[in-house]
């Protein structure tokens, strides 16, 4: 049977990321791909500033830029039709830089970043299906599973990094999914042709029966996700309810008039659920095998790329050691859960704040008027300011006091439109 020292199941970001990180360190790595690239993949597809730095050490970046990929300065804000902000990325302060995200689609992106792991000494076998794990002494030395042609493998690994997402083999077979479901949310999402956005901006519209995130992606492109309750439409309704929610927001209608939808809407359901750490040595999980919140804040892909460079250092010292054991590689959950504690901890308040449409109307219009605020708030969803700064007593307080500083709270006769409307912001 073929041995690695690394085997690493998936290729999307997290995944190719951990084998770039790994190979670097001049390791024998096979990265494992059911798909074969170009594959698509549902995403709001900005991502955050922070992740440049990430791209940089890999070797990636000056190949996403060589395709002119778009920058977005910031993100637009409204919330139920009422009230508005606009707030570019503040400068990172360590170096004064003006801070951007990219805009890249997962279609381009992912098959870039797994080409780069094609010219790498680690072996991708695209259409390559795991299916379950090799145990030794109750740690897993391995998987097995199909190839394209139905053909049955088994390769054994010192370690597994499982990279394959909400729907990895590690939660079904090691059953690790828990509260899956439980907000009950669905994501719709299509790009659209033929709209003209104010700016280079990502522009998320709160109002139900959901939000949306609005990005342009380039040659005329333009990503509309919808996420909303999942009681929704029918699977032949899909389409129709999806352009009926999403052009029910007068904001959103100014905005996307005269484009259409370029392709069928796809879906992803059950957005939100937890992971519990596998119980076994010899494997690790990272990127969405790890959990996912929500997309409002559209971290993904950089929570991905930095769970995969903090699972490539624990693997390294593993190896090191020849430890695989749990309680070894629980170190790396460790690290992990307490860098991205507060951020998780963000999502899960902007959560409740989103779907509270009085408080949600009074937060944003607050923001507006406070741009520091703001500015603090813009610098933590895009990963490069501490979550602490704003997962705080005192930013509260100070929020509190630029929203006492408003007046009362607002009705739809008194509509709070701090902002130029967004379809009327300009560049
Ligand atoms: C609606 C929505 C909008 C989002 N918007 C944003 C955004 O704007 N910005 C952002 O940063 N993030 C966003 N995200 C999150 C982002 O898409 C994910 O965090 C990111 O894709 C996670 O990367 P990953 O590599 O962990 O998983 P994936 O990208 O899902 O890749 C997993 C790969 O593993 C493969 N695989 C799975 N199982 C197996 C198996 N058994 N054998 C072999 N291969 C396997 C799959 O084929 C797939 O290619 C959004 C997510 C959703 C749902």
């Amino acid at each position: 049977m073929k041995s690695y020292d690394i085997i690493i199941i998936g290729g999307g970001p997290a995944g190719t990321s951990a084998a770039l990180f790994l190979a670097k360190k001049g390791y024998q790595v096979a990265l494992l791909e059911q798909s074969r690239f170009p594959r698509d993949k549902v995403c709001g597809e900005f991502i955050s500033p922070a992740a440049d730095a990430i791209f940089s050490e890999l070797g990636v970046l000056e190949a996403i830029e060589s395709l002119h990929p778009l920058r977005l300065k910031g993100v637009v804000v409204s919330a139920y039709e009422q009230s508005v902000f606009q707030r570019d990325y503040p400068p990172a302060l360590e170096a004064g830089r003006q801070m951007t995200s990219l805009s890249v689609e997962r279609m381009v992106l992912d098959h870039l970043m797994l080409d780069r792991v094609r010219q790498s000494p680690v072996e991708v076998k695209e259409g390559f299906k795991v299916t379950d794990f090799l145990f030794d002494n109750g740690r897993v030395c391995g998987v097995s599973g199909r190839d394209e042609s139905k053909t049955e493998f088994k390769l054994k690994a010192r370690i597994v990094v499982d990279a394959g997402g909400r729907n990895s083999i590690s939660l079904r077979r090691l059953n690790l999914k828990s509260d899956s479901g439980r907000n009950g949310k669905i994501a719709f999402a299509a790009h659209w042709e033929g709209v003209r956005l104010p700016g280079n901006y990502c522009y998320m519209h709160i109002s139900r029966p959901g939000y949306t995130g609005i990005a342009p992606t380039g040659e005329g492109r333009v990503n509309v996700v919808l996420v909303a309750d999942r009681k929704c439409p029918s699977v032949s309704g899909v389409d129709v309810f999806y352009r009926q929610t999403v052009l029910g927001n007068s904001l959103r209608r100014d905005m996307l008039c005269g484009g259409e939808p370029v392709e069928k809407v796809r879906i992803v359901d059950s957005l939100s659920y937890s992971v519990r750490p596998p119980q076994c040595g010899g494997l690790l999980l990272v990127g969405d095998a790890t959990g996912f919140v929500d997309p409002f804040t559209g971290e993904g892909i950089y929570l991905s790329l930095r769970s995969s460079q903090l699972a490539a250092g624990m693997v390294a010292r593993a190896l090191d050691a020849s430890d695989f054991s749990k309680d070894w590689l629980a170190n790396y959950d460790r690290l992990r859960r307490q860098e991205f504690y507060k951020k998780i901890l963000l999502s899960r308040i902007l959560q409740r704040l989103i779907y509270s449409p009085s408080l949600c109307i009074r937060v944003v219009k607050t923001l507006a008027r406070q741009q520091e605020l703001a500015g603090l708030l813009v610098g933590v969803i895009g990963d490069y300011v501490p979550a602490g700064q704003v997962v705080s007593f005192g930013y509260l307080m100070r929020l509190l006091s630029g929203w006492l500083a408003g007046g009362s709270a607002p009705s739809p006769s008194d509509p709070v439109v701090s902002q130029p409307q967004v379809s009327r912001l300009k560049n």
